[in-house]
């Protein structure tokens, strides 16, 4: 039975979060006989890379990983300052936080 073509040039020029599609890159077929369709994507942040149009489409891509890179930088900046211990300190006084 002939699949169904995919047009997969629909979403070359979107923009996903940080991500924006420049081009279709590869098809892949698994051994389960599933075909994984590959793009060209370039962050915000200036990297580019191959992402599998299905992390796009569901919004389980983003990012390049630059995204949880920040999120984790912010974290371990107010840990440095002390903002952390301050703020559980306080929460352990208070008794709050359960
Ligand atoms: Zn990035």
């Amino acid at each position: 039975m002939p699949r169904k073509p995919l047009n997969t040039d629909d979403i070359v020029g979107q923009v996903f979060g940080r991500l924006t599609v420049t081009s279709y890159s590869h098809l892949q077929d698994t051994d389960k006989g599933i075909r994984i369709h590959y793009y060209n994507v370039r962050c915000s942040c200036g990297i580019e890379k191959v992402v599998t149009r299905n992390t796009l489409i569901t919004g389980s891509t983003k990012s390049c990983g630059c995204l949880a890179r920040e999120a984790k930088s912010v974290i371990s900046h107010r840990m440095n300052t002390g903002y952390y211990d301050a703020l559980f300190q306080e929460k352990n006084k208070r008794n709050i936080g359960d």
